[in-house]
């Protein structure tokens, strides 16, 4: 009984109850392994992940995004903005996004766990918001018809934080300065990198990269400085071929794009 910091007899109405206040400590997994994964957060892949052994996987949003714009057409043609419908709509739409956040942020615990992960490094993006020309490259709400603000990406990683503290995993947020603008080859910082339709190319090493696997994987080096290589090899390309996951709304589970070579 060492554990009991208070007792006190409660009167239920009916009978007498003994309650105690127990100190209890929650059995929190050791970590799965000394891995690193660098995590980009973004408006069109909410996720870009860049595991330390070499390979890379994206999370795109186009379900929200789908979701939103059926959403805002429905609310759009209520009479009025604060009818009940309106609210009822704006509820469901809501309730659609937490649903993600919490599949997704359970996903990438769980692949974590899979891959020997004990340090998730995340972008902090708070930084980001007071600095104007990253501001900028970060495209905030400007994409389509999605209106994702910094709040989204803040609540994601809180509770990234909290399911990955029930596996043991740490989550360290590091600055994204600087991250989406240098090729993870560690090379010189180019003032203009030159991307299309999402690739990166590095005017210095030649790498082709994911926009978003090449930040990631920036971001990652910010907490274990060592490039992720692959077996000493940068060149097979897993920086630029992430595997795709989509959510499926049916099942509420990530499921692989298929790969579509051109
Ligand atoms: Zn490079």
């Amino acid at each position: 009984m060492e554990n009991v910091q208070q007792a006190k007899i409660v009167w239920t109405g009916d009978d007498w109850e003994l309650h105690f206040v127990c100190k209890v400590e929650i059995d929190v997994d050791e970590a799965p392994g000394e891995k690193t994964v660098g995590v980009d957060l973004g408006i069109n892949n909410f996720a870009a992940l860049a595991y330390e052994d070499g390979h890379s996987e994206l999370y795109p949003l186009n379900c929200l995004k789908q979701d939103d714009y059926y959403f805002s057409k429905r609310i759009a043609l209520c009479d009025d903005s604060n009818s009940d419908q309106a609210t009822g709509l704006n509820q469901k739409k809501s309730a659609r996004r937490t649903h993600y956040f919490h599949t997704l942020s359970k996903r990438i615990a769980q692949r974590c766990v899979d891959e020997e992960v004990g340090t998730i490094v995340v972008g902090d993006l708070s930084g980001i918001r007071e600095d104007e020309e990253n501001a900028e490259s970060k495209d905030w709400g400007i994409h389509g018809n999605l209106d994702l603000h910094s709040w989204a990406f803040d609540r994601f990683t809180d509770l990234l934080e909290y399911k990955a503290e029930m596996e043991g995993i740490t989550v360290e947020q590091v600055s994204e300065r600087d991250t989406s603008k240098s090729c993870s080859c560690r090379g010189r910082k180019r003032d203009a990198t030159r991307v299309e339709r999402g690739l990166y190319v590095c005017d210095e090493c030649e790498t082709v990269a994911n926009a978003d696997v090449n930040g990631a994987e920036n971001i990652r080096q910010k907490v274990s400085p060592s490039p992720a290589t692959d077996g000493g090899d940068r060149s097979n390309g897993w920086l630029a071929q992430p595997s795709t996951f989509l959510f499926d709304k049916e099942t509420g589970a990530f499921v692989p794009q298929e790969q579509v070579t051109s």
